[in-house]
């Protein structure tokens, strides 16, 4: 009989998922950049680049404390929500609305991100792992600051000039 998974299973299984996500989302965060017209939304996009590689490391350093090699397992949620991004990338080229479209490809991703962090960070308190529960909250607190940002820049800057 095959032994019965626990959490810790899941535990590992939803990091490998968020490792993997974090990867795709380092690899897209300098295209978003690029598109921006609005000053202040690039360097958005570059500032949340330099914080996702921190990212990075930070679930290598859980998964070193789990005595796991990092690896991941591909996400297919991310793949779609990067997808879409692409789409208005190349649908809303050249248009007053891009920027607006990039906030909102934006936040979807960060929005995935703190799901996960969340749903990981109380795994691992239940689980006794407080360095990666301390870890996975540092990261959190990046994603939904970056997320209460497109707000802002949406608010401030970009949704007027697309209206
Ligand atoms: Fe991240
Ligand atoms: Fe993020």
């Amino acid at each position: 009989m095959a032994t019965e998974k626990t959490l810790d299973d899941l535990f590992l299984d939803t990091l490998k998922d968020i490792y993997y996500a974090e990867r795709q989302i380092v690899k897209t965060l300098p295209k978003m950049a690029k598109a921006a017209t609005s000053p202040e939304l690039r360097a958005g996009f570059e500032q949340h680049h330099t914080e996702t590689e921190g990212h990075i490391e930070r679930l290598e350093q859980i998964f070193e404390l789990m005595g796991k090699t990092p690896r991941g397992k591909t996400c297919d949620a991310i793949l779609g929500i990067i997808e879409e991004g692409k789409s208005i990338m190349e649908d809303f080229k050249g248009s007053v609305a891009l920027d607006a479209g990039l906030v909102s490809a934006g936040q979807a991703v960060e929005h995935y991100e703190i799901a996960r962090y969340g749903t990981l960070k109380s795994w691992a308190t239940q689980l006794g792992m407080k360095e990666a529960a301390a870890l996975l909250d540092a990261t959190l607190k990046e994603e939904l600051a970056t997320d209460k940002k497109l707000s802002q820049v949406a608010i401030t800057n970009v949704n007027q000039k697309a209206a």
